[in-house]
């Protein structure tokens, strides 16, 4: 029986001028016999072996292997031939020189998915039986050229295959080690087929048992031919499938390259660090980012008790050439172009047009009211400011001053405001989130005739504060039990303050400030404690000074609606107090600080967080939607304004780092692409060797693209190790600056991600030089050196 047969085989090269290495070549050869191969060096001796074994591919005529037409073969089925029936062994040994002996046999058997115990046993079996028992754990350059050529001999065998092609298998060696090799395939001839060429015609007639003579791609002479050459028919059909298919595990093709990046470990070390750098500028960036936003959300909730959603009865301009209301066709804010090139100047009525005053409506303070019950949850306290002035007469000293209130329809505290006179929250335990009880003895006030001093974080208040007081004297500091307990104000009724005199009111004056201060039972105010930041409070709710209750705000009101005074100017069209007549509006005005008219002039909602913010936004824009333009109430949100100016600011800023981190990546992207491109070229000779051992293209991309994700992973770690390393000094140093600890906040999800990305982008930039290694030509592969 024909183990194979060449049938007018012809094969031409183009490379330059057309080259015939086979010029329709018939030859068969049995099943077990030991064939050489003579001829002068270009008379296509390689080629035809490169053919038989099925690295390279025959232009026309057929190959019949056991008694099958390889003409319908496809790429892997050549490829699982190669791995099942044929055993190459080179003039040049061809091993791959960062394996060792037994990885370097073991390596046809990782491809035909054989167990790895399994795999090192026949390993070791066929180095035992090529006389290489004790080197198994050596490199291939530490071997001698005899040794090395067993070694490939054995890797040969390993897979047990019908067929051994030798290619001057000896053409290296002195004539002992020759002689040795020869031996051990001669030995193998005695079950398989062996095909060798050689340019020894006299060792070639003392082992072959048949010489085959070659010239210019031709047989020349055959000392032992097979009697008659059947053709194709001769043989029953079979299926190219009958060979087990190869396929290298993704195991075996990261273990491989990860050896291979062992050998080059400076270089792999310097790459990876490389590619970390751009790893590690995007993730110090996510870290800043991430702490700076977690920053931000915790002082936004601190800043939101002291910034309220604040509604006054101010006067607001309101941007009509954006979203605000707009009223009607007349307006010349209707033409809608900026910059207008025409020759028009327009006048439009600034005052008329652009303002909106918040009228404060009882059936606004209703729904405000509503506001508690319907969001419980959300709000933290609504405060309102009266436009009552108190008449205030204090006794710090000796002497008794006036303390001037400054009536401020604003209402909004953010400290100095020079007035030092405000109303405390009506919730004690949300003054106590906020401040502190300082010296001895001190307790929040608990109804209309007790108050509180409230102080700085330094326990601080301006010197002008205890100048209205009447304390002139140049004493630089006092201590905290020299006003806890004291009685130094005296809340004066309208009716003793204001002397009536025919149609017009008199103020008292200084001179009966003494008298009034000691003989009116007005309400005399004891300060009951003192108050000061809690220390990681971020704003201040109260200004420095004093701070009365709510209940005193009632009293003086119910006081001073009844008052006579505000009576005679509620029916008087002329200023009670100056006599000058009085518009509606500015009659409005002097009954507000008159006590007379008990609206607000502004309303501070306090929400608990952020969510709460914007239910109580809803709840203020769903009043305004029933309403007409000028029915409706602005609110302000500082606190809005303030963050959203912050996180604009930040994220700009992580954008503009994130594009200079980007940039590093792609350098390194780039680099890594170079790298493994520049590894393609020096492994050729490895792809060759694995594709003669069976491997298919799709495993040598496996494995470059295994070399490049494992580039990536350790870039990824790398990076994401020193980021995370490098957080500890950098938010030392922040903390230094700005006493904002924790700013570069390193998210695990992060870590993660940047790991995989790092490996899909050295995946990416590696996938053109894998692609080019997994095309590359395994003859010509084989060529190089
Ligand atoms: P041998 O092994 O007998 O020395 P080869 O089989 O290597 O000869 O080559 C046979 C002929 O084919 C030579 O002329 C050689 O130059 C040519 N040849 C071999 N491989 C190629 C190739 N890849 N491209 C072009 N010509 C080739
Ligand atoms: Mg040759």
């Amino acid at each position: 029986m024909l183990k194979l047969k060449l049938d007018h085989i012809t094969k031409t090269y183009t490379g330059g001028e057309l080259v015939t290495a086979l010029d329709a070549v018939s030859l068969g050869f049995r099943e077990h016999e030991f064939v050489a191969i003579l001829g002068p060096s270009g008379c296509g001796k390689t080629t035809l072996l490169n053919i038989i074994g099925g690295l390279d591919r025959y232009d026309s005529g057929d190959l019949i292997i056991n008694g099958l037409s390889t003409k319908a073969f496809k790429n892997n089925d050549w490829d699982a031939y190669r791995n099942n029936s044929i055993g190459f062994v080179f003039q040049t040994y061809n091993l791959i020189g960062h394996q060792t002996v037994l990885q370097n046999v073991e390596i046809a058997l990782t491809l035909s998915g054989v167990s790895a115990s399994e795999r090192k046993n026949r390993a070791r079996k066929v180095l035992v039986e090529v006389g290489l028992a004790d080197q198994i754990n050596k490199k291939p350059n530490q071997l001698s050229g005899g040794q090395m050529q067993r070694v490939a001999i054995a890797r040969a065998l390993v897979n047990d295959p019908d067929i051994i092609l030798a290619d001057e298998p000896t053409g290296a060696l002195d004539s002992r080690t020759s002689t040795q090799v020869l031996d051990i395939l001669k030995g193998i001839s005695r079950e398989r087929l062996v095909i060798m060429v050689t340019h020894n015609g006299e060792l070639a007639k003392k082992y072959s048992d048949r010489t085959i003579r070659m010239l210019d791609g031709k047989i020349q002479s055959d000392s032992n031919p097979v009697e008659e050459v059947q053709t194709q028919e001769d043989f029953p059909m079979q299926s190219p499938s009958k060979f087990k298919k190869t396929a290298m595990s993704l195991w075996t093709a990261t273990s491989l390259s990860f050896r291979n990046l062992l050998t080059k470990r400076g270089r792999t070390i310097i790459t990876a660090f490389a590619g970390s750098i751009g790893i590690i500028g995007v993730a110090l960036v996510l870290a800043l980012s991430n702490g700076m936003s977690a920053y931000i959300s915790s002082s936004q909730s601190d800043t939101l008790s002291n910034y309220p959603i604040t509604i006054t009865t101010n006067e607001q301009t309101i941007d009509f050439r954006g979203e605000g209301p707009t009223s009607g066709a007349t307006a010349p804010w209707d033409t809608n172009v900026e910059f207008p090139d025409e020759n028009i100047l327009y006048s439009y009525d600034s005052q008329d047009s652009t303002q909106h005053k918040n009228v404060i409506t009882q059936d606004y303070l209703d729904y405000i009211e509503e506001l508690e019950n319907e969001l419980p949850e959300a709000v933290n306290d609504i405060a309102y400011t009266q436009g009552v002035t108190m008449n205030l007469l204090a006794k710090g000293e000796e002497t008794v001053v006036k303390f001037e209130t400054i009536p401020e329809p604003g209402g909004f505290n953010i400290g100095g405001n020079g007035t030092y006179w405000q109303e405390l929250p009506e919730d004690d335990a949300f003054i106590l989130t906020l401040y502190d009880l300082i010296g001895e003895g001190s307790r929040l006030p608990s109804g209309e005739n007790e108050a509180v001093l409230v102080v700085d974080s330094y326990n601080r208040i301006d010197k002008a504060f205890f100048e209205k007081l009447g304390m002139t004297e140049d004493a630089e500091n006092y201590q905290l039990t020299d006003f806890i307990g004291k009685t130094i104000l005296n809340v004066i009724p309208n009716d003793d303050y204001y002397i009536k005199n025919g149609e017009i009111f008199t103020p008292a004056s200084p001179a009966d400030y003494e008298t009034l201060f000691d003989s009116v039972e007005g309400t005399k105010l004891t300060i009951t404690g003192i108050l000061r930041p809690q220390e990681d409070a971020t704003s201040n709710y109260l200004s420095t000074g004093l701070a009365y209750t709510p209940a005193l705000t009632s009293l003086v009101m119910a006081d001073a609606e009844r008052s006579e005074i505000a009576l005679a100017q509620e029916e008087s069209d002329r200023h009670v107090l100056l006599g000058t007549p009085l518009d509606e509006e500015a009659k409005k005005n002097v009954l507000l600080t008159l006590g007379a008219d008990t609206t607000p002039t502004a309303i501070r909602i306090y929400p608990r967080d952020y969510e709460s913010k914007d239910l109580i936004k809803e709840y203020l824009n769903a009043y305004n939607a029933d309403q007409a333009e000028e029915d409706q109430l602005i609110y302000t949100d500082l606190a809005e304004t303030i963050a959203s100016l912050t996180s604009t600011l930040i994220n700009t800023i992580t954008y503009v780092l994130t594009g200079f981190a980007a940039i590093s990546l792609v350098v390194s992207t780039i680099m890594i692409g170079i790298i493994t491109y520049v590894s393609v070229i020096e492994r050729t000779k490895e792809i060759g060797i694995l594709r003669s051992v069976g491997a298919r293209k799709k495993d040598i991309s496996r494995v470059f693209n295994a070399e490049t994700l494992i580039i990536g992973f350790t870039s990824g770690v790398l990076g994401v190790g020193i980021s995370y390393l490098l957080t500890f000094p950098i938010n030392d140093l922040i903390e230094n600056l700005t006493d904002i600890a924790g700013i570069a906040d390193f998210n695990p999800l992060h870590a993660v991600a940047l790991v995989v990305g790092s490996m899909i982008l050295t995946l990416i930039a590696g996938f053109i030089p894998s692609r080019m290694a997994a095309g590359k030509d395994p003859v010509i592969a084989l060529r190089t050196e």
